[in-house]
């Protein structure tokens, strides 16, 4: 195999995925059905998750989800937070609704996340929802985006993910803890591994999938790798690089160039696991218009 051949193309399957979902929008609306719609919910002025919202909602834009962008100041109360969304469960126009995290650290995250119907959980991390996720024989309604979109491009691959050993380097609420949680719904046998974990590399080493969401620039090495391993890079991380006129790049969690030539298969950094979050996004949203049709 080329080094070339192994790179998970995560932009190609994500634009496949958004397209797919256009035609699906079409449809729907040509049989007299409800545009699905998107509530994107920002507080504050970060300028990373200005970013990310503009992202969300141009892709809908382009895959004929209508957008509903709420912005609201740094100093907003948690009952004005909790207001909005209480609104925008109560809007039959509105399908589903994200809160853009993380907020402003004088409001409570889980009250609010809990205020969101769970049938407008378009993000998947209702507590309910993430409840469902971690028993067995229940099924959420949504499930957080990246980690779905990681599941997706190891279907996509056709990688073995039942009996596999995989190891996820990373247990946040958003990424690694749900990750794991699907893996382990998929019948892998999942280690999860955290900043208190004790030689890393040599538990990484065991795994036949390894998954890195720790958020550290290029932690991953070589000899952290077994030969023949599926790499999921879910780490994103600016850093400065004066070689360039921008001065900085993105880089994953892991080295890429050091681990290439051991790997099976491995997603870029960037153009991996990004693209997938997005079009998983839509894929939910247009997901809870058909769960509100059967209301
Ligand atoms: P968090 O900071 O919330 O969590 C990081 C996790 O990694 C924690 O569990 C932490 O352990 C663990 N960790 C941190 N440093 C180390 C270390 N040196 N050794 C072992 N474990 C460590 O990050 P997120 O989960 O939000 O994000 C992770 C990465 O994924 C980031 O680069 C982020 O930008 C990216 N990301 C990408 C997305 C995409 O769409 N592509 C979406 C979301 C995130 P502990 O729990 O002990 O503190």
């Amino acid at each position: 195999m080329t080094n070339e051949s192994k790179i998970i193309d995560g932009k190609a399957i994500a634009a496949e995925l958004r397209a797919e979902l256009a035609k699906k929008v079409e449809a729907r609306v040509a049989a007299g059905k409800s545009v699905p719609g998107l509530a994107t919910v920002l507080v504050g002025d970060n300028a990373a998750s200005q970013s990310y919202v503009g992202m969300k909602q141009k892709a809908c834009a382009k895959a004929g989800i209508k957008s509903f962008g709420i912005k609201m100041e740094a100093d907003a109360t948690q009952e004005e937070v909790e207001k909005v969304v209480s609104d925008l469960n109560a809007n039959p126009e509105v399908h589903g609704i994200l809160v853009q995290l993380p907020l402003p650290s004088h409001l409570d995250e889980e009250k609010v996340l809990n205020a969101i119907s769970i049938e407008k959980d378009v993000d998947g991390f209702h507590p309910i929802n993430i409840g469902r996720l971690a028993q067995k024989g229940r099924e959420p309604l949504f499930v957080p985006c990246t980690p779905d979109g990681c599941i997706y491009l190891l279907d996509k691959i056709g990688a073995q993910i039942e009996g596999a050993e995989a190891v996820v380097l990373g247990r946040s609420n958003i990424v690694g803890m749900p990750l794991a949680l699907l893996l382990v719904g998929r019948n892998a046998t999942v280690t999860v591994c955290h900043s208190r974990t004790k030689d890393l590399p040599a538990v990484c080493r065991k795994a036949d999938i390894l998954l890195a969401a720790v958020g550290r620039p290029e932690m991953v090495k070589k000899d952290w790798v077994k030969p023949g391993a599926v790499v999921i890079d879910v780490g994103s991380n600016r850093i400065e690089d004066p070689s360039l006129e921008k001065g900085y790049k993105w880089v994953g969690d892991v080295d890429y160039d050091d681990v290439i030539d051991v790997v099976g298969r491995i997603t870029p950094s960037p153009g991996g696991v990004g693209p997938m979050t997005i079009a998983k996004l839509l894929d939910n949203t247009v997901r809870a218009a058909e769960i509100a049709d059967g209301k």
